[in-house]
């Protein structure tokens, strides 16, 4: 039966990753897959994590099943960290799921017992495995405008066009800070704006946040998808805690689902459940039960709080260091936009030649749409990078 199936398409980010490491050159850089980098472009243990570790090493006494949705604490200090007060606690199903991909197929399989026959809209471009992971469960999909490569910012009218095709029923997936692969945000009013057209066409929306605290600060970057919140009477969101507490490889995330009102809760509640048992039974325990220890703890949770807020500076001076490099580099303002972009990656609209004269010529490995992973560049790595960059882009 096996040769029925076709070769599965290699991840180009993953295949960058390997050119890269084949790569003898010594001053080489790589910009592909989206994990946090330190100075010395490693991707650390964050420190209030490793704490939690041997406190959790220390006072485990067992590693028997917790409950099928998962860790009570978790859930409900992610609910907390990501909602915040913006809708009744009582009214909000969680999930503990294998990472923010393992709670945005959940949220997907919940959709599918509301509406299998919804289209997905997903932005044009967004993280590949929306429209993947939707397909794959047997939906439609739609894009919408988002990206606007003439400013590099987003495309609001275009954006607002494209959502008028949306009809009752369907599912609108919005990113809830820090556009990957874009960088290119929302503003408040833009956020206002889709929601009231949300309410309008009665379409559930689906804020899927993963890098809560890599843009404007934890609670800024919640803030415009809690006032969304706060206006729906139905909305899910998929949080992923692999980049703001490092646990990428542990597989820690969670979704909710906010329903009009208790009693709805309670049977989604049970819902939601039952796709963990369908799915893969119990979702992990250990990051998820770092996650509640941190979180729950005034001490550990003020040091992952600032260590997070370090890494988020980080990344800012990175932006402005190289949207000043650039502009000395190319004699132009054409890359300020740079500063402007939040979170982990900025789209630069370099074409794929010149992203190939990148890697071929100046060893700097970036993603084929010109996507940077933004830490990468810390540790002294800008000025080489706008060097190179200016030698490939007609600016
Ligand atoms: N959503 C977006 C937009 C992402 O970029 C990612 C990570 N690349 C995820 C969700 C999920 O990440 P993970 O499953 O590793 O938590």
């Amino acid at each position: 039966m096996l040769e029925k199936l076709i070769p599965a398409k290699a991840d180009p980010i993953l295949g960058l990753g390997k050119l890269f490491a084949a790569d003898a050159r010594e001053n080489k850089i790589d910009l592909g897959v989206g994990v946090y980098k330190d100075a010395d472009g490693k991707t650390p243990i964050m420190t209030a994590v490793k704490k939690a570790e041997v406190r959790l090493h220390a006072e485990q006494t067992s590693k028997s099943y917790k409950a099928l949705a998962g860790d009570e604490v978790f859930r409900d200090e992610m609910r907390k960290l990501v909602l915040g007060d913006a809708v009744a606690a009582d009214r909000v199903a969680t999930l503990q799921a294998p990472g923010g991909t393992g709670a945005l197929h959940q949220l997907f399989e919940a959709m599918k017992l509301l509406n299998p026959d919804a289209t997905i809209w997903v932005s044009n471009p967004s993280w590949p495995s929306h429209v993947a992971m939707a397909k794959h469960l047997g939906f439609k999909t739609e894009n919408y405008d988002y990206f606007d490569p003439a400013t590099s910012g987003v495309d609001f009218n275009g954006l607002m066009v494209s959502l008028q095709g949306m009809q009752a029923g369907d599912m609108l997936v919005l990113h809830g800070c820090c556009h990957n692969p874009t960088g290119a945000n929302l503003t408040a009013n833009q956020w206002q704006s889709i929601t009231d057209l949300v309410l309008e066409k009665n379409v559930m929306p689906l804020v899927d946040i993963a890098y809560q605290g890599f843009g404007d600060g934890l609670q800024e970057d919640a803030i415009y998808m809690r006032t969304m919140a706060s206006r729906m009477p139905e909305m899910m969101v998929a949080a992923s805690c692999s980049k703001n507490f490092g646990l990428y490889r542990d597989r820690v995330g969670c979704a909710m689902v906010i329903a009009k009102d208790a009693d709805s809760a309670t049977v989604t509640q049970g819902n939601l459940a039952t796709l963990n048992r369908m799915n893969y039974s119990f979702a992990p325990d250990h990051g998820a039960a770092l996650v509640a220890i941190i979180l729950s703890d005034s001490e550990l949770r003020a040091e992952w709080e600032a260590e997070l807020e370090e890494m988020r500076l980080a990344m800012l001076t990175v932006r402005e260091d190289l949207a000043e490099a650039l502009r000395q580099q190319c004699n132009s303002d054409h890359f300020d936009f740079i500063k402007d972009h939040r979170g982990m990656f900025s789209r630069l609209g370099l074409s794929p030649e010149q992203v190939e004269m990148l890697r071929v010529d100046h060893g700097m490995y970036v993603v084929g749409d010109s996507r940077i992973n933004v830490p990468g560049l810390s540790g002294g790595r800008v000025a080489p990078f706008a060097k190179a960059v200016s030698m490939v882009a007609n600016i």
